[in-house]
């Protein structure tokens, strides 16, 4: 363990799984009391609290889709109970949808945006308004996407979620400025459960390496950077968008 967040709680979303396992994980043994977020996959949020117990951490599981509101607040009162407050929210609970335009119903965009935006402007608020009440400011961190910038064929209403939360965090950033800091991680192709064959088409999966660093990044390659983002190096730093994608921007 080490301890640059010794004191500091911290709420992950979406970490019962893949990148947000790996930052609940990261901000533990780096000392921070940890919510880790499910919503479908107890068992494997489960997992992650007994992995940051065995490591000498200290975490719970919290269910709450982050799309419903009632849901939301009903987890902020609990992370409330069990934390006494909260200094870092890390917004990475999200899906993926494949799919042309022209096959894409409203029901898609709305599943697609209450878990992608919806979730991010809810659980970012709470987060918020919590943070500016205890006074002690805090740190929020959404996790966006490369697509975010590129867009992608067949790929738009998620791309749209993700360039929606980068537009979020700068004006949460110049809004909550100069005690929250508020940044963004958009990460490239990633090796989660959302990038498997169960979800994407291998022939898009090897389309995804070809990109400078020729690989899929692992999550830990992202819980580094929303560590620094969240620890005591980052007190210079808001508004600003992070980058761990192999090189596939270069902005
Ligand atoms: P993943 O392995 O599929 O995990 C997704 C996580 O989000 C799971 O823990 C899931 O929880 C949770 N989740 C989904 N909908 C939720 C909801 N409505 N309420 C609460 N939790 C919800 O995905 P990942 O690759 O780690 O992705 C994490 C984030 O990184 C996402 O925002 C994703 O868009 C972004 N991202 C991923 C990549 C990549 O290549 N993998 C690249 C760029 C950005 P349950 O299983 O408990 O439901």
């Amino acid at each position: 363990m080490t301890d640059g967040l010794d004191g500091k709680t911290a709420l992950v979303t979406g970490a019962s799984r893949g990148i947000g396992r790996a930052i609940a994980i990261a901000l533990a043994t780096d000392g921070a009391e940890v919510a880790v977020n499910y919503n479908k996959s107890p068992e494997r949020a489960y997992e992650v609290v007994d992995a940051i117990a065995k490591g000498g951490g200290s975490a719970f599981a919290v269910k709450a889709d982050v799309g419903q509101e009632d849901e939301v607040l009903s987890m902020f009162e609990a992370i409330g109970d069990r934390l006494g407050g909260l200094d870092i929210l890390i917004n990475n609970a999200g899906i993926e949808m494949i799919g042309p335009l022209l096959e894409s119903t409203n029901q898609d965009y709305d599943r697609l945006m209450d878990a992608n935006l919806r979730g991010v402007f809810l659980c970012g608020r709470e987060a918020i308004r919590r943070m500016v009440k205890q006074g002690r400011g805090g740190r929020v961190i959404n996790i966006s996407s490369d697509l975010g910038y590129l867009g992608r064929e067949d790929f738009s209403l998620y791309c749209a979620s993700k360039g929606a939360v980068l537009a979020l965090t700068r004006s949460w950033a110049k809004e909550f400025a100069p005690d929250i800091l508020v940044n963004a991680i958009a990460p490239g192709p990633i090796e989660t459960d959302m990038l498997t064959p169960a979800h994407m088409p291998p022939e898009w999966i090897e389309k995804e390496k070809q990109i400078p660093l020729a690989r899929l990044g692992q999550p830990e390659e992202v819980a580094s950077v929303a560590l620094f983002l969240a620890g005591p190096g980052a007190t210079f730093v808001t508004g600003q968008t992070f980058g761990p994608n192999g090189g596939s921007v270069m902005p």
